[in-house]
C-alpha cells in the first residue's frame, strides 16, 4: 500500500445558493474533517421501498454512464480542436471541464481543491509534507510510509517507528 497523501482532510465550510421553486435559498455546508458520520443515513427508510444498496447500484450505474459520456465528448472534442489547432477556445473549454473535475475529487475525497491541484502538479505524489516525515528518521518518500489499516498511525519501513503524522 502506498500512501498518495498526508495533507489535512479539512474543508472550508461551503455556501450554495438552492432553488426552491420559486426562491433561492442559501445552505452552508458546515466545515468537515473529511470523515463523514452516516450512521444516521443507516437508519433512514428507503424511497419507494428501493434499499441502500440498489439505490447505490443505480446512481453507481449512472456516474459509470455519465463518465463514458464524458470520454465520448473528449474524443469528439479534441478532434475539433486537432482540426482548429490555433483556436485557444478549445483550451478554455479544457480549462472549465478541468475545474469542474478538480472540484468534483476534492468534494469525493474530503480534501481541499488546493490538495488535489498539489498532486496534479505532482509536488505531493512522492514526498509527504515536511511535519508528516517520520519523527525518527526524517523519512518523506510516500513509499516507505505506510498507512495502517486504522487510518490512524503511518508505519516506517525505514526505520519501523510508528507515528500519528500531525496533519492527520
Ligand atoms: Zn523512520
Amino acid at each position: 500500500m502506498k500512501i498518495t497523501h498526508l495533507t489535512k482532510k479539512r474543508t472550508k465550510p461551503k455556501t450554495y445558493e438552492v432553488d426552491v421553486g420559486s426562491k433561492k435559498v442559501r445552505v452552508t455546508v458546515p466545515e468537515s474533517d473529511g470523515h463523514i458520520d452516516r450512521s444516521a443515513a443507516r437508519a433512514a427508510p428507503a424511497k419507494d421501498g428501493q434499499t441502500a444498496a440498489e439505490m447505490y447500484a443505480e446512481r453507481r450505474r449512472d456516474i459509470d454512464r455519465l463518465l463514458g459520456f464524458l470520454g465520448q465528448e473528449l474524443r469528439k472534442h479534441e478532434t475539433q480542436a486537432k482540426a482548429d489547432a490555433r483556436n485557444f477556445g478549445y483550451a478554455g473549454d479544457l480549462y472549465r471541464l478541468r475545474s469542474c473535475l478538480v472540484e468534483a475529487v476534492a468534494g469525493f475525497r474530503g480534501v481541499d481543491i488546493e490538495d488535489v491541484e498539489l498532486h496534479l502538479d505532482g509536488q505531493a505524489d512522492d514526498l509527504v509534507l515536511e511535519a508528516d516525515a517520520c519523527p525518527k528518521c526524517g523519512e518523506r518518500s510516500t513509499d516507505s510510509l505506510v498507512w495502517q489499516e486504522e487510518g490512524e498511525t503511518v508505519h516506517c519501513t525505514n526505520c519501523g517507528t510508528r507515528y500519528t503524522p500531525p496533519s492527520k
